[in-house]
Order: C-alpha cells, then structure tokens, then sequence
C-alpha cells in the first residue's frame, strides 16, 4: 500500500524563532531554549538544526525520558520529512534500534544515550545533543547533565548541546552551565477558564466521568483531555464512559469517541490519538501525565484534572518502593490546564479546590533523582573512568541526599560490583555494560560461570521487561487456567516465571497456549523479544558466536540449584530470613526490618512455617504493609559470604575511595575485563 504523503510541516513557534535558535547555537556550546509545550521543541529543533548543516559533522542526538515519546516524536519527524522511519531519522530504546547508518536524527531514551557512552565517552558520532524535556527532571537526564558539563570542555569546538523544556527554571540551568544563554520561545497560548471544585471528591474517576458527561451534553465542539493517574484509572473510566454515553438520555448533537493514552499502550493504538477526529465528533482522550507535556494531543479545548499521578518513590533508608498516588505540584497542574488553550480558549476543570491548589501542592515535582534507588546510576557514573570524580561530589543540577548515594555504594559492595574502598572491580565494569539493572546483571554474570545463563536470561527478560503474564481476569475461569500454570518446584517465582516461559517454548510459542493459561500474549511476546536482544547484548560484550538458544538443562539441575545459587549473588543486597516465632521475614543487612511475602507469590498459600528459611527478593513494595515482591529461595551457605561482607562493611571507606584509577591500574584492569569477557565467551557455549 502506498503510504499517504506526509503533511506539509506545521508552522509552530519554533520554526518562527529559526534564525534566533540558530545564531545562539552557532555562537554558544550550550543553549537552553524554553517554550510552551506544543511548540514544536521536540520534531522541529532536530529538523532546523539538520537543514542547517549540522549534520555533516555527525548525528543529532535528541533524548526523552520516556519510551513512548521517542518512538512518536521520531515517526512524526520521519513523517514530515516525508522519510522512511529507521532511515535519516530513527529512534533507540532498550532492547529496541530502529536506526541504521544513515540515521542523522535520532531520538532516544536518556537512558540509551548514557549506555551508549560508555563504549564512546566522548559521543563523537554527535555533533549535536538534544535533551528534551529536561523539565521531567528523570534521572538519566540529570545525570546527562552533569555529563555534559564534562563533554562540552573536552568538545568545545565540535560539539552544541541544547536544553530544551517546557517550565524548567531557565537560569538555574544557565547558572549550572556557566551562564549560557536562555532562548524563551513565546508560544500562542490562548486563556484557558479555570473551574475548581469546593472540596476533593471521594471518588475522582467518578467525578471525572460526571465532568466529561457534563462538557459532552453542554458544551460546544472540541476534544476533552482527562487526566488519570494510571493504566487501571483510565481502563475504567474508558469503559464507564463509553456506556454512559451510549446511555445518554437526551443524548448529543456529536459523536463521541474514546481513546486511551498512557505509555504501555501498543504503538498502533497510541497513532490513534494524533490522527484528526472523524467530522462531528468529539474526541474524549483519558490519558496519564504522558499527555502533560511528553506528547501533545492537537484539538484539546476542555482538560478535566484529578490533582493527582502515580510516583514511584524509593526509600533509602528501607530499600523499599512504593507506588504511590500522590497530589501534582503547581507547575504540572499549570502544564494540564495549558493543554486547553493550543487552539482557541479552553476550560479546565480543576477537581480540587483553589486552597489545595495554592497551598498545598509543591511548586515543582521533586527530581526523581531524589526519590529513586541510585545503585545503578552510581554503578554507571563509577563504570566512566571520569578523573578526580568522588560520587559523593558530581555535579548534580539538584544533588541526591547522602544517604541514598550511601545506599547505593552499600548495594554495590554486596553484588560485588565495587570493592571495600569503593573502587569499580571488573565484574562491576561488565555489570555496567549491560542494560539491566545491577541485581540481574550481576546475576547474569554469575549464571554465566555457574553454567545456567540461558535459564537466568530468561528470568532477567522477563522480569526487566516490566510487564504483568497474567491477565488481570478475577473470574473462576481464569483462576482456574491460572492453577495449571507450572508452580515453580516450591523454590518461588523466579523459577515458575522460567517454567512458564519454557512450556511456552515447548508448545512451539503458541498463543493459545498463554490464552488457555491466562496469560497476556502480548507480555510473553515482548518478554521473548527482550531475550532475543539480550542474547544479542550479550554476545557483543562475549565477543564470539555463542548459542544462547538451548533452553532445556532443568535434567541436569533439577533443583535449579544453580540458577537459584546466581540469584542469590546477584541479589545479596536483597535478602531476607523467615522469622522462626513469627508469621513473615526479616530483611537482612544494614537495614533489617519485617516483611511479608506479596500475596501474588506462587509461595503464598504455603504455611509460613514451611517456608524457605532464606529467600532473595526482586523488590520490596510497600502497599498495605510490606512486601517481597518475586521471591526464590536460596541456601544458607550461599547466604554466609554475603553475611561475612556485611561485617566487614564500612560505608565511610565505601564513600571515601575515588573512583578513577590510576592510568596503570586502568591497564591491568582492563586486562582483567577483557579475560572475563573471554571467560564468558567459552562458558556461553554450553548454554
Ligand atoms: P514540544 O516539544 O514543544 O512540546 P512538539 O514538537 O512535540 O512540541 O509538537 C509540535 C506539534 O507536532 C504539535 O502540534 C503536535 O501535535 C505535533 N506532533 C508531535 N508529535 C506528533 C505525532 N507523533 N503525530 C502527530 N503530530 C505530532
């Protein structure tokens, strides 16, 4: 099928400013350009910058915190452009590159972008780096800016870096990068109305549903924006909204349709929302904070704001994660209403009332460096070889508390990523260089010398592949699929994920067989694809052809003892002992305390008096109470070197090492990483 001519480019802000932009970058390594959401910052900046020749020298870099806006931003740009996508202009997220050689415009994660730099610390295929979006604050991005700082002194000549943001505070940014200029970009915003409610609804889905009825039954044409705070939120509310419409009694003189937004939706569903509403019709989209500032929905002229999104939030002090609906701050609920205003005046209604608005919403949303585990960002900084960097003293734009980098040192040191005196050892080097995060990496290493690496990839797939195999179905039916599924032995959930994904395999992939045992057949699909890049990943690192396919060595260790044995390594910062006298476990290391096995555990069910005396456990998750979540259970004499580390633990020699080393230890070790990864490469072959 031909494909439709791409639309001829919009006219937005930024193509107005297109000689300001241009003489700044020209004139300044660092610019940070400041505009409205829907200017056109993200599909123009990259565009303007290419025709103007920056791309002769290398590749335009433009970075986004979220997945989802890499891949529609690029396919947009790739749209006007009238090219394919994965040609001049591509996009790079985990475990998926749609880029080739010619690719002169790529989006990527912030995440992509910091992995990359560690096989080319100086970026030297860009010649441009964009990161978008700063004003999400996501980890990566700060850390990029702290990078950056650093690039753009061994660049300067060949180098531009550009920030761009919605709301960010634009001197602080300056300020941080030796006072380069601020280009603020006026937008067309037109007035949006604010309605506020007079006290909080009990139920703000409810009271969304009502606004929405209410705009659809009395309001003139245009789309209506919801925002909810995850994919359950706006699953229900797509459905109630759907009938009550249907139901409407004195009915509409439009059409209605309704559309879901939020990141885990499939790419060819996540289209829909950009392509034009159908004649007389009014377009309901129910979106998360995606649609605050990530993508931006053309044709919105009502917003209806609950007040509230999902954070996850970790806790330095437990090591515990907790997903949590919490109150935006003002700048996000600004950023909601302004959604409104794009195309002619708007309303948003505000379900709060005005007191909560001014007095107890945060100004801004708190970085997620300052509410995030750090172990893998400081396994990463440390990994960089940067000279004179103390992890305790990188330049952060907002720097993490000392206690969570503490935290992060203690974690390292007990997966052995860094030595007593803080220093990167070799396996933390390869840990580095894998996508995943420190637990799964070190235990992929450790499976791989055990001789079960194939088993742990897949573990390590499914479990970073962030997805639900089970369908949410509550009916007895799907319970009754669910009780067939493979138990994992007694040994926990690790194990059944791999049993599940090895019968899976038998049946020859069959989607019928996740549908007989009520799985989601999409999540088994991408975790196989996840594997297959991993595998991939893997092998570049080995340096050698390896089979990564065979996956059946359950006859030889019918235990799984020696899967189980790298789990325990790779997770030795998260252990934890079954109380004797009482029902639950206590975590152990510097920061014990009581826990409960989640009760989506396959062990859940069991007595706890028959339950393993010692479990590692993937997370910690406080929702009622907390809870192991994903647990496999391990021997105590895999246990005792772990406990034996933790004697020996002294945060202030972790903390106080530097972590560059000499230029001739740098060569020594090297060496020892090249040995490993030969090391690696003869033990794949078996796998
Ligand atoms: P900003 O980065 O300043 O928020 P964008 O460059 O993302 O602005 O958006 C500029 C315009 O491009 C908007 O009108 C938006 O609707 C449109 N646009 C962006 N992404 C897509 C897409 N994937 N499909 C269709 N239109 C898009």
């Amino acid at each position: 099928m031909p494909s439709p001519s791409p639309p001829p480019p919009p006219v937005l802000p930024i193509s107005e400013h297109e000689d300001v932009i241009v003489a700044a970058v020209d004139a300044n390594p660092v610019v940070v350009v400041i505009g409205e959401t829907g200017s056109g910052k993200s599909t123009q900046l990259s565009q303007i910058l290419h025709r103007r020749g920056y791309t002769r020298r290398g590749a335009i870099a433009v970075t986004q915190p979220r997945r989802v806006a890499a891949v529609s931003v690029s396919r947009r740009v790739a749209q006007e452009l009238g090219v394919p996508l994965g040609d001049e202009v591509g996009y790079a997220i985990r475990f998926e590159d749609r880029t080739s050689e010619r690719t002169c415009i790529k989006y990527l994660t912030d995440g992509v972008l910091l992995r990359e730099s560690l096989s080319n610390p100086e970026l030297r295929q860009y010649s441009v780096i964009i990161l978008d979006e700063a004003h999400e604050r996501s980890l990566n991005t700060d850390i990029l800016l702290g990078l950056m700082k650093r690039l753009i002194k061994d660049r300067a000549s060949d180098l531009k870096v550009l920030i761009t943001s919605a709301t960010l505070d634009g001197l602080k940014v300056s300020k941080f990068f030796s006072g380069c200029p601020v280009l603020n970009i006026p937008g067309t915003l037109f007035p949006v109305e604010k309605f506020y409610s007079t006290e909080r609804p009990t139920n703000y889905i409810e009271s969304s549903l009502r606004t929405a009825i209410d705009i659809h039954a009395k309001e003139p044409p245009g789309d209506v924006l919801i925002f909810m705070t995850g994919k359950d939120d706006i699953d229900k509310m797509v459905s109630k909204l759907e009938e009550r419409i249907q139901n409407l009694e004195e009915g509409s003189c439009i059409d209605a349709l309704v559309l879901p937004l939020h990141g885990s939706l499939p790419p060819e569903l996540q289209v829909r929302v950009f392509a034009p509403a159908p004649p007389n019709c009014r377009r309901f989209i129910v979106a998360t904070n995606v649609a605050e500032t990530s993508l931006t929905v053309d044709g919105v002229v009502f917003v209806i704001d609950c007040g509230y999104v999902k954070q996850r939030q970790y806790n330095p002090s437990s090591g515990m994660y907790s997903l949590d609906v919490v109150q935006i701050s003002r700048v996000q609920a600004d950023q909601r209403a302004g959604r409104a205003g794009r195309t002619r005046p708007g309303k948003c209604y505000r379900l709060y009332p005005i007191s909560i608005y001014q007095n107890e919403f945060l100004e801004a949303t708190v970085p997620e460096i300052q509410r995030s585990s750090l172990a893998g960002s400081v396994l990463y900084l440390k990994s960089l070889n940067l000279p004179d960097i103390n992890i305790l003293k990188f330049d952060f734009l907002d720097p993490p508390s000392r206690e969570s980098l503490e935290d992060a040192l203690r974690q390292l040191y007990l997966i052995d990523a860094i030595d007593e005196n803080g220093e990167i050892t070799d396996v933390g080097r390869v840990m580095a260089e894998l996508p995943l995060e420190p637990s799964l990496s070190r235990t992929l290493i450790e499976a791989n010398e055990l001789g079960c690496l194939s088993q742990a990839l897949t573990v390590a797939s499914i479990l970073s592949a962030e997805i639900t195999l089970r369908s949410a179905s509550k009916d007895m039916d799907g319970k009754r699929k669910r009780q067939e599924l493979p138990d994992g032995s007694g040994w926990g959930d690790h194990i059944q994920l791999l049993q599940i994904f090895e019968s899976w395999d038998q049946s020859g992939y069959d989607p019928r067989w996740c549908s007989d045992h009520d799985l989601q057949v999409r999540s088994m699909k991408l975790s196989k694809d996840v594997r297959n890049q991993l595998c991939q990943i893997i092998k570049k690192i080995a340096k050698g052809s390896t089979d990564v396919h065979a996956r059946k060595s359950r006859k030889s260790d019918p235990d799984y003892r020696k899967l189980r044995r790298a789990l325990c390594v790779g997770y030795g910062n998260q252990l934890a002992e079954r109380m004797l006298h009482h029902n639950g476990y206590h975590t152990v290391g510097y920061r014990s305390q009581l826990v409960q096995v989640h009760p989506s555990s396959v062990l859940e069910g069991d007595e706890y008096g028959k339950f393993p005396m010692y479990v590692i456990y993937h997370e910690l998750i406080c929702t009622t109470r907390p809870y192991m979540r994903n647990i496999c259970a391990v021997e105590q004499a895999w246990v005792e070197p772990i406990l034996k580390k933790l004697e020996k633990l002294d945060v202030n020699k972790l903390s106080g090492g530097s972590s560059a080393p000499k230029d001739s230890e740098l060569l020594v070790e090297n060496k020892q990483v090249n040995s490993l990864k030969k090391d690696m490469d003869v033990k794949q072959s078996e796998v």
